[in-house]
């Protein structure tokens, strides 16, 4: 790549286009004093976070903060009106996600420290007050934040003692912080971990197996490159940003299932049942906003936790970090069974991202709530699929309706997408049942962004592309002129990246249509795009340089089932040399997971890596492995030399053989680059 021919960051982020200014001047907002989601997000403050306290830990650029609101304070109140650079609409969403501290939810019994992740940690206290025994919900990203959270809330509700802690679903952001909960890092043995069915296999499937990819993508997504600044990171369209600190997992000691097979670790949903001597009634949703996910209800104070599936924002049918796309149905009928059990009972709402709502005296607060975005996300995919059966395609159905949701749902403010959008939440419909073809054939066999790009510019000459680029940009009149700037530059950006022309035109159109976004993950994913434009070093975005985080840390890889382990090995090995390299070496897994084969065999064959608990295939050689041993082979970047010091540590001894297919089989094993770049080639 011949970015390094570039000259040093050569362009700052420009002001708003008049046209851009005029459009986010057109964006029309609540009423004040008719602001709904205003009022629930400031209600039952307890404790104000002081923006200026920041929490202590890791943070970027070698920063001592896990959590700072401080560079956020400095530009974002309610008292600042949104600039060009910003969607009002978003803007206010990020003013909204300034509203920090502990919170009471109901009194006596629910409170939830907002603003000090991404997420929110939810604490529930037993009503009578008779004991002081608690349940923790969803500890955030960061173990540094949750304890951070836990003090605030301890300072505030006096000693209390954790007796449970529930994870309400598969994602980092509602588990990670888990260890900052407890004194050393681990709960006493009588503290139960309680998740839904399937958590802890999708919990690292989901981190592991592409998630180097993910998390690169995430730093797109969430802004984690850019400044935060008017015309920068303003918000994540789902809480602030993500924290930096520690993270870990704890696996679940009680799974929350359809249907028990073992009374002693497993918890029925659909009924009642006691947590620390507090009811709890748990519901099942699975591939809703997470594979395994899970709300419950407290039916003695009739509050309903809602997890991530019902929050004041459209959510995500597709996540721009990379994702299986979800289910949009499944989804729905969730949310309307929700609603029908629980919603008519429920006085307060609450969920792990965001403020909750509360029902009034005369009001239909909750269950209109549930019943809108039950509607929202069926309409979405009942009218894609409508339009797919008319022939439209995924491009042109999400254009269509777009701006056709119905006045009913589109003009409540707890539908707009701030995280998730229409447009690419109807791509995910689409893509759920029909894929990535659309039929054309043209389509079917497409040329490479490298290979489409020097053919354009061999073709019709860049700097005709580039000249007619800056005319359409010059001549703007709506937001659809800056999609084909960007189109029309990113061909010759990808023919050839050192055109600084063409990077900084495609730069500046893609930051007039962030400016422009209302949701923060499109608005992120636009400037963290022109700042890649910007800079020829990937990994600096605006910011300066970072390290690459740790994506699978000891927990994760420890709590993986052996085969998982192996799969991820599979996905690590070069397969075109490994195919020249046949090989098959028997383990025996000293001190394994409960529930994995001592023995078992690895085969190179074809150029995949086969794992089977199957010992009668002959092995060129056998070994024993702790499975300490194992994780850190799957952890190291370099295999060969950690096969070297697993010998000298003992966790690995030759049983027959040499070590040499193991070396072969460890030489074969890539590590992934975590910046690589996405805006340019
Ligand atoms: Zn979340």
């Amino acid at each position: 790549m011949p970015d390094s021919a570039l000259p040093a960051p050569y362009d700052e982020p420009q002001p708003a286009t008049p046209l851009t200014a005029q459009l986010n001047a057109d964006v029309a907002l609540p009423s004040p004093g008719q602001d709904a989601e205003a009022d629930f997000a400031k209600q039952g403050l307890l404790v104000a976070l002081d923006p200026n306290d920041p929490v202590p830990g890791p943070g970027p650029g070698g920063q001592p903060y896990a959590w700072n609101l401080a560079p956020y304070a400095a530009f974002l109140s309610e008292q600042t009106p949104a600039p060009d650079t910003a969607n009002p609409s978003l803007w206010r969403n990020a003013v909204l996600n300034m509203n920090a501290g502990l919170y009471e939810v109901v009194k006596d019994a629910v409170y939830q420290v907002r603003g000090m992740d991404l997420s929110n940690i939810t604490f529930m206290e037993d009503p009578t007050q008779q004991s002081s025994d608690i349940v923790v919900l969803d500890p955030l990203i960061s173990e540094e934040c949750a304890k951070a959270a836990l003090d605030l809330y301890l300072g505030e509700r006096g000693a209390r003692t954790i007796k449970a802690v529930i994870f309400s679903h598969s994602h980092t952001d509602h588990y990670g912080g888990v260890r900052g909960l407890f004194a050393g890092g681990t709960p006493d043995a009588d503290v139960k971990i309680v998740a839904p069915d399937g958590f802890l296999e999708h919990a690292v499937s989901e981190n592991v197996y592409a998630g180097n990819a993910m998390s690169r993508r995430a730093t797109f997504m969430y802004g984690s490159l850019l400044h935060k600044g008017a015309d920068q990171q303003i918000d994540a369209g789902l809480g602030k940003t993500m924290s930096s600190g520690t993270t870990g997992l704890l696996a679940p000691t009680h799974t929350v299932v359809a249907s028990v097979t073992d009374e002693d670790t497993q918890i029925l949903a659909g009924v009642p049942c006691t947590l620390a001597g507090i009811q709890f009634e748990f519901q099942l949703t699975p591939g809703t906003e997470a594979p395994a996910e899970m709300n419950f209800y407290l039916p003695d104070v009739k509050s309903l936790c809602m997890a991530e599936n019902a929050t004041p924002t459209l959510h995500n049918l597709y996540s721009l970090r990379g994702a299986q796309v979800r289910d949009a149905k499944e989804w729905s009928n969730y949310l309307t069974e929700s609603a029908t059990l629980y919603g008519g009972d429920a006085t307060s709402l609450f969920a792990s991202h965001f403020w909750p709502r509360w029902k009034s005296e005369d009001g239909n607060e909750i269950v209109d709530f549930l019943t809108s975005q039950a509607d929202l996300y069926r309409f979405l995919h009942d009218q894609t699929l409508r339009l797919a059966n008319h022939g439209r395609t995924m491009h042109e159905i999400a254009e269509d309706l777009d701006q056709q949701l119905p006045q009913s749902l589109a003009g409540q403010w707890f539908n707009r997408g701030y995280y998730g959008t229409t447009n690419h939440d109807i791509k995910a419909v689409y893509q759920r049942y029909l894929g990535w073809f659309d039929g054309n054939a043209a389509h079917l066999h497409g040329l490479p962004p490298e290979e489409v790009g020097k053919r354009y510019t061999d073709t019709f000459g860049a700097d005709t592309i580039v000249k007619a680029a800056q005319t359409a940009y010059g001549n703007a009149t709506t937001a659809d002129d800056y999609r084909w700037v960007a189109e029309l530059l990113s061909h010759v950006v990808f023919a050839d990246p050192a055109n600084i022309d063409a990077r900084k035109l495609e730069a500046d159109a893609l930051e007039q249509l962030g400016y422009l976004a209302e949701s923060g993950p499109w608005r992120n994913f636009y400037l963290a795009g022109a700042a890649e434009l910007r800079n020829p070093d990937a990994s600096a975005g605006n910011t300066g340089a970072l390290p690459a985080p740790e994506i699978i840390t000891d927990d994760v890889i420890a709590a993986m089932p052996q085969d998982m382990v192996f799969d991820y090995l599979g996905i690590r090995l070069n397969g075109p040399d490994a195919a020249n390299n046949p090989l098959t070496i028997a383990l025996t897994i000293a001190g394994g997971n409960a529930g994995d084969p001592a023995q078992c065999t690895v085969q190179l064959r074809n150029g995949v890596l086969v794992y089977t608990a199957d010992t009668s295939t002959g092995a060129d050689a056998s070994y024993t492995l702790t499975r300490t041993g194992l994780n850190q082979l799957a952890l190291a970047k370099d295999v060969q030399k950690e096969v070297a010091a697993l010998v000298d540590s003992k966790d690995l001894t030759v049983d027959s053989g040499t070590i040499d297919p193991l070396n072969t089989l460890a030489g074969l094993l890539e590590s992934f680059d975590f910046w690589f770049a996405l805006t340019t080639p």
